[in-house]
């Protein structure tokens, strides 16, 4: 495992998939680097490539939106990082391949931060972190745990932007999601 610096500058600098050849910026994930819950989406999209933050423009606006509904905060009191850190062409979802190449960093993340919850944030960060079967029409909102942190689904933000009918069960959510912070005493 590395630390935080050794992390980034690695990440920063990393060849191991071919989205390296298309990206403006490495997009490695931002926060507090220890906070209790961690925010998981598939990977970055153009502005996020662009300005080397994850969740910015339009969807990055919608999660901002969510997450102070329950008193969460990406300056303060959560960390968001991608499944993969550079950007899939044309938004495309990332392949296996890309995934596989790209995976320990988030895993190194999520040693370092070890947080008391994970959200996956959409149907690839589910299925990668959940469940290769994961249905998010279905499951999304349910909770698992695995090694001691437990681990949820929400609808990814861009979803929302496209399907507003989908919001209402996304608020469920956002509630359940603050009923876990307060069962397990995780800091806000
Ligand atoms: S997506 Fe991940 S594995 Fe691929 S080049 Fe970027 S940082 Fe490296």
């Amino acid at each position: 495992m590395q630390n935080w610096e050794a992390l980034k500058q690695t990440c920063h600098s990393c060849t191991r998939c071919g989205l390296c050849e298309t990206r403006h910026n490495v997009v490695f994930g931002i926060g507090n680097e220890e906070a209790d819950i961690l925010f998981v989406g598939e990977g970055p999209g153009e502005q996020e490539d662009l300005q080397g933050e994850p969740f910015v423009g339009p969807a990055g606006k919608l999660l901002d939106d969510m997450l102070s509904i329950i008193d969460l905060d990406r300056k303060c009191n959560c960390y968001i990082a991608n499944i993969v850190k550079c950007r899939p062409p044309r938004n495309r979802d990332p392949l296996e391949t890309e995934q596989d190449a790209c995976i320990g960093y988030l895993r190194n993340q999520v040693a370092l931060i070890r947080p008391k919850i994970i959200v996956c944030l959409g149907r690839i960060a589910a299925k990668r972190l959940i469940d290769p079967d994961y249905r998010i029409t279905r499951q999304h909102g349910q909770w698992v745990e695995r090694n001691g942190i437990w681990i949820t689904a929400i609808y990814h933000p861009s979803a929302l932007l496209r399907d507003v009918s989908k919001r209402p069960e996304t608020f469920e959510d956002l509630l359940s999601l603050r009923e876990k912070m307060q069962e397990i005493g995780a800091k806000v």
